[in-house]
């Protein structure tokens, strides 16, 4: 899902790398760019100008954060705006506060309700909900029969019209199933409405009368992802003809554009609050749009990892260090201290190198990542003198069995530190200039 929108993104990125600052035409780039990813991803036309001019607006009019990089800076953006679009917060179900919750689905035929209705019902039993399914498609040959088949799939009871009595109201058919979970005390009731090959007025209606019957509490539209831009068509037509609170996306693991996804909440106004992603009965769940920015964007959880270095970084104290290796080349044992105890203030090493991306194969290594580590190299130090810390080629033999015997450590692990030092300033001159990396954390590449 959403493939070639997540190359195409991570390559606009990809030529921001290195800059020092955003230029306007740098932005303008960017903007084109993230332009034709978008329309590519099929996402609808308004939803894409809106996104580009926010992007843009927001690129000239930001603030100039000193603990992102230009690239950085653009992917936060980005990723905000791609949270908007989504639909924002997360939205949850609303229950009844009394009796029995009535959700009523309402879409095109084939766009996966029945499947759907028993995804739901079992996703809420598994929230300790008694859900019941109302067959109330009685205009497809199957539709009732097929529902059974997947209540029992899932474990949970089907109201359906009694037999020979087939031909029945679906108005009626709902009405009596939620006098049915009132009296078996079901405290969720999924009505599944009969589609259609096409939208037509007929099928507006009935879906209409049934709303007006039984008041659903939500009513959801479902809508088949792989179909692109109709799906948005067809919500729109929807949602002037029956109103619902919030989009179903099915068939998710069948869309690799996304175009659906992306334009739906915007053109209507109305939350994607599930998303169904495979045949299977557990292939579902309630639709994040936080997660799903994350997704497209292949960013582990950077995103929360750069919202938290922007919190903690003591950029002033950054900015010194960055500019004294600029200018002078310079970068001392105390600076590698400081940089050491800012990355901490973050939190737990092995938390902070698991939220990068592509980082779940060392897992096992981050997980027996031992936090003293960091105490042990402030120990050692400070029990260096000024003289050494500012200039570590002095530190020879005899400093080295000093130093190791003032706090405490091996002469090993005094050899290590100088060691990795040299390393850790090589790579921050490296860096700087390629202007990559996250500035101010030198430890980090
Ligand atoms: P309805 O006419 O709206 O009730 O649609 P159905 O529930 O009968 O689904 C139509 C077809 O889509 C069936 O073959 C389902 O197995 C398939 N389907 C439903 N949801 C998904 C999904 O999330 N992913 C995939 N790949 N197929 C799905």
């Amino acid at each position: 899902m959403f493939a070639t929108l997540s190359d195409r993104l991570a390559d606009t990125f990809k030529n921001l790398r290195g800059k020092g600052k955003l230029s306007e035409a740098d932005i303008d780039a960017t903007a084109r760019e993230i332009r034709i990813a978008l329309l590519e991803a099929d996402v609808a036309l308004p939803v894409v100008k809106e996104f580009v001019a926010a992007v843009k607006d927001r690129a000239r009019g930001e603030e100039v954060s000193q603990a992102l990089n230009p690239a950085q800076q653009i992917i936060k953006i980005v990723n905000e705006e791609l949270v908007t679009i989504l639909g924002g917060e997360t939205r949850r179900l609303r229950y009844a506060k009394t009796g029995p919750t009535v959700i009523m689905l309402a879409g095109l035929q084939g766009a996966g309700k029945t499947t759907l209705a028993a995804k739901l019902a079992l996703w809420l039993k598994d929230q300790g909900k008694t859900p019941i399914l109302v067959a109330a498609d009685l205009q497809r040959p199957n539709a009732v029969q097929q529902l059974q088949v997947n209540g029992e799939r899932v474990g949970v009871p089907v109201f359906a019209p009694e037999a020979g009595n087939g031909v029945g109201n679906p108005v009626e058919v709902a009405r009596s199933a939620i006098d049915e979970a009132k009296r078996k005390l079901h405290d969720v009731v999924i009505i599944d409405t009969a589609g259609r090959l096409g939208v037509d007025a007929e099928l507006m209606k009935q879906a209409a009368d049934i709303r007006d019957a039984v008041q659903p509490d939500e009513v959801l539209f479902v809508v088949d992802a792989m179909i692109g831009q109709d799906a948005v068509t067809t919500a729109q037509l929807f949602l002037d003809g029956v109103g619902y609170d919030g989009v179903v996306l099915t068939k998710l693991d069948g869309d690799a554009r996304g175009g659906a996804a992306l334009s739906i909440a915007s053109i209507t106004g109305r939350p994607v609050m599930f998303a169904s992603a495979g045949e299977k009965m557990t292939d579902f769940d309630l639709f994040h749009p936080d997660r799903m920015a994350s997704r497209i964007l292949d960013m582990g959880d950077m995103l929360t990892l750069i919202e938290q270095a922007e919190k903690t970084f003591d950029q002033e104290e950054s900015r010194k260090a960055a500019e004294k290796l600029v200018s002078t080349g310079d970068f001392t044992l105390d600076d590698f201290l400081k940089q050491m105890q800012q990355i901490r203030k973050l939190g737990s090493m092995s938390k902070i190198m698991g939220m990068l991306p592509g980082m779940g194969q060392f897992r096992d290594q981050l997980d027996n990542f031992d936090e003293r580590e960091i105490d042990r190299i402030q120990a050692i130090i400070q029990s260096m003198t000024p003289a050494e810390r500012d200039n570590p080629k002095m530190i020879d033999g005899s400093r080295r069995a000093r130093i190791a015997k003032g706090s405490g450590r091996q002469v090993s692990d005094v050899n290590q530190l100088v060691d990795r030092f040299f390393e850790a300033k090589k790579m921050m001159q490296q860096m700087m200039r390629g202007g990559g990396g996250m500035p101010g954390m030198p430890g980090m590449p």
